[in-house]
């Protein structure tokens, strides 16, 4: 037992001293622009609560209903008696709101990945994945058995080349290898938005699939908030649509829109989706009212008022003299490098009472430490002011 001990205190330690170890801040209340850790009361300017919906009253509402309707738990996977009515209705929820045939939900976006990808491709087969994807993405490749390849971020060239290889490739098995690209919309740690159209033309020209993950999009992209395909165009070209229901859907959970047959296929084989019990009924009935709000007006004000704020944040960094990279998403994150630095400039700003939190290595890559800044619908013109304010404070003793 001495030996188990020392042995991990060891390893914190390393941990510590690359400046990279983590620590949970314990929050008493719920998601909101003002929140208490830590007996500091700051600004929230971290959470994907991008629309405000997370302590929404008709979210909170629904989900007691289903609790007093169906219990607090599924009591077991949806293969087995967890199939409950309000997984189905939020299904058919999911896939009118995207436009598509049918929908599937998983716990959470990560199992979602995980379990997709793992049923669409194996040890025959060629994965291809945004340098900058999301952990569940590359963790689910990994599980995969899938030839991994990386191409750099956004970079059409790099992919191009990949296909090509990919196109060309002779296996011994029977059928010719899968070949599919997954990329976000919305890149989680960089704000950036992929090239969609030029993807989505690629992938044709080569034979290969697109999954793509609007985590970050859904809601806040698109005539009908669907996300960034809808945006450009390309929706009904994308193989598969992946999200997640706890940002700017207020809930918890992951799911997969697409066509029946891979609906089906996922049922059958998603590995994340058949051994794990179903997800409760409080999340899923919180995220079927999210997607009404969405298609409302209030969704739409909603969104209005978040790339207003959006807006306001930006200048607000801006004049206050920090960098900026170009981003089109309610992520801007501010680039400082060093994780060490990170860690003391967010430690400084809650000082001042606005959270933003140091983004460091393996979240994005070593020495590109950040602090990633998110705006909410529900953040107020005197937090904004409150944000200019502490920044162009910091900025002083920065610089
Ligand atoms: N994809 C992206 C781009 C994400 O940012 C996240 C959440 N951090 C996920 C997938 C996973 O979703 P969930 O939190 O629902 O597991």
């Amino acid at each position: 037992m001495n030996r188990f001990e020392d042995e991990l205190h060891r390893e914190l330690e390393a941990v510590r001293e690359a400046g990279l170890y983590r620590e949970l801040r314990r929050l008493d209340g719920p998601q909101a622009p003002r929140i208490e850790f830590a007996g500091k009361s700051a600004i929230n300017f971290s959470s994907n609560d991008y629309l405000g919906l997370a302590d929404h009253p008709a979210l909170k509402e629904a989900a007691i209903e289903a609790i007093r309707q169906f219990g607090s738990g599924s009591g077991a996977s949806r293969l087995i008696c967890g199939s409950l009515g309000i997984h189905h209705k939020l299904e058919e929820a999911l896939a009118a709101f995207k436009g598509t045939p049918a929908a599937l939900t998983f716990s959470s976006g990560y199992s979602a990945a995980l379990g997709t990808i793992g049923a669409l491709v194996g040890k025959d087969d060629i994965l291809v994945i945004d340098k900058l994807v999301h952990a569940s993405i590359v963790d689910a490749g990994r599980l995969s058995g899938a030839k991994l390849r990386v191409f750099g971020h956004n970079d059409l060239d790099d992919l191009e080349k990949i296909l090509r290889w990919a196109d060309a490739r002779q296996t011994q098995a029977s059928r010719k290898p899968r070949v599919l690209i997954v990329t976000e919309s919305v890149f989680s740690m960089d704000g950036d938005l992929a090239p969609l159209r030029e993807i989505v033309q690629l992938k044709d020209r080569y034979g290969a699939w697109l999954m793509l993950d609007e985590a970050h999009a859904t809601g806040l992209f698109g005539e009908r908030r669907r996300g960034v395909a809808e945006a450009f165009g390309v929706a009904e070209q994308i193989e598969v649509q992946m999200g997640t229901l706890g940002k700017a859907l207020g809930s918890a959970g992951g799911y997969i829109c697409s066509s029946r047959a891979l609906i089906d296929l996922l049922v059958n084989r998603a590995r994340s989706f058949i051994f794990s019990t179903a997800p409760s009924p409080a999340p899923v009935a919180a995220a079927r009212a999210a997607l009404e709000i969405l298609q409302s007006n209030e969704g739409e004000q909603r969104r209005t008022l978040l790339w207003k704020r959006v807006d306001e944040v930006k200048n607000g960094i801006i004049s206050a003299g920090w960098p900026l990279p170009v981003v089109q998403s309610a992520i801007l994150p501010i680039i400082v490098g060093g994780e060490t630095k990170a860690v003391a400039v967010a430690h400084d700003l809650l000082q001042n009472g606005i959270f933003i939190p140091a983004i460091r290595y393996p979240t994005v890559a070593r020495g590109a430490a950040r602090l990633r800044l998110t705006v909410s619908a529900a953040h107020s013109d005197a937090d904004i002011k409150t944000l200019s304010d502490a920044l162009s404070l910091r900025k002083k003793v920065d610089v």
